[in-house]
């Protein structure tokens, strides 16, 4: 019998950050969170990546989102290079550290591609016309090379062994993508024996799972979702709607994200159901 084996290895996810968009600890608030000595309880904006060797045995990071604090996120986990960004939405919670990453490009003598829907690449267009248009430059600086790459939600592309499935997701009115992502064998069919963490689905600022998303995120081992705070908001999920949430996907692990300063990492996490967590900045998944 033949036996198809996953072509990447040594996969593992790492919480580069997990707080919601103002960080934690707030700009001026004295709150017992914002002054927490709790290194659980400091939040740099939400972002992750995913760390894996390929099938040539080169190592590959996969970024999901460019957070304001990617230069510090890349410090502290000495990040070396990047292969591609998926983006899930156009906030600049989750855009803004675009710049950040000419410094993988001249690391790495190379491009980076990056995917993303038809909305938010036109903001990172707009926002970043001095990358995308760069011959208007009046100087040829320094700024970061990059290949976009428009992405549907339920049309999956492979990356580096990996199949990555932008998912709908609704985050108040306005759509946004999560990722689905599951290991391909050599002959570039997703495996049946997926590697740990894998497969895993990042949902981050989600107020709402449309139905038709709800079967792509069937079968996972990890999910990570969206969790803001236990007061209502209009566009993200509540401490209760995000754990009834990971009830329903059932994934064997689920790591809340994008928190706010209402959440004490010690109060809540011995409170969570069995197999959730709170992530926290710095966490690995393997
Ligand atoms: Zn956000
Ligand atoms: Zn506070
Ligand atoms: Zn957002």
């Amino acid at each position: 019998m033949v036996t198809h084996r996953p072509s990447i290895s040594n996969a593992e996810l790492v919480i580069l950050g997990s707080g919601t968009s103002s960080g934690v600890p707030v700009i001026g608030c004295d709150c017992e969170v914002c002054r927490s000595s709790d290194p659980r309880d400091n939040r740099t904006r939400c972002s992750a990546c995913l760390r894996f060797t390929d099938s040539a045995g080169q190592a590959r990071v996969i970024l999901i989102d460019a957070s304001p604090d990617l230069r510090q996120q890349a410090l502290r986990e000495n990040l070396r290079r990047c292969d591609g960004i998926l983006f899930t939405h156009n906030h600049v919670d989750h855009t803004f550290g675009l710049d950040e990453v000419r410094r993988f490009n001249a690391v790495m003598h190379a491009p980076i591609d990056v995917y993303a829907d038809a909305r938010t690449m036109e903001h990172l267009h707009r926002v970043y016309k001095h990358i995308f248009d760069r011959d208007k430059n009046i100087n040829d600086s320094f700024v970061a090379t990059l290949i976009p790459h428009l992405l549907e939600p339920g049309k999956s592309v492979d990356v580096h062994g990996l199949r990555i499935l932008p998912i709908q997701l609704l985050h108040g009115k306005a759509p946004v993508l999560g990722f689905r992502i599951d290991a391909l064998d050599s002959r570039g069919h997703v495996v049946a024996d997926q590697p740990e963490p894998l497969p895993l689905a990042y949902c981050t600022d989600a107020s709402a799972i449309p139905p038709e998303t709800w079967p792509q995120l069937m079968g996972l081992r990890t999910v990570v979702l969206d969790m803001l705070r236990y007061r209502h908001h209009p566009t993200h999920m509540t401490v209760d709607q995000a754990i009834s949430a990971a009830e329903q996907i059932g994934a064997a692990r689920t790591l809340f994200i994008h928190m706010a300063h209402d959440i004490r990492h010690a109060d809540l996490e011995p409170k969570l159901p069995s197999g959730m967590h709170l992530a926290h900045d710095g966490l690995i998944i393997r």
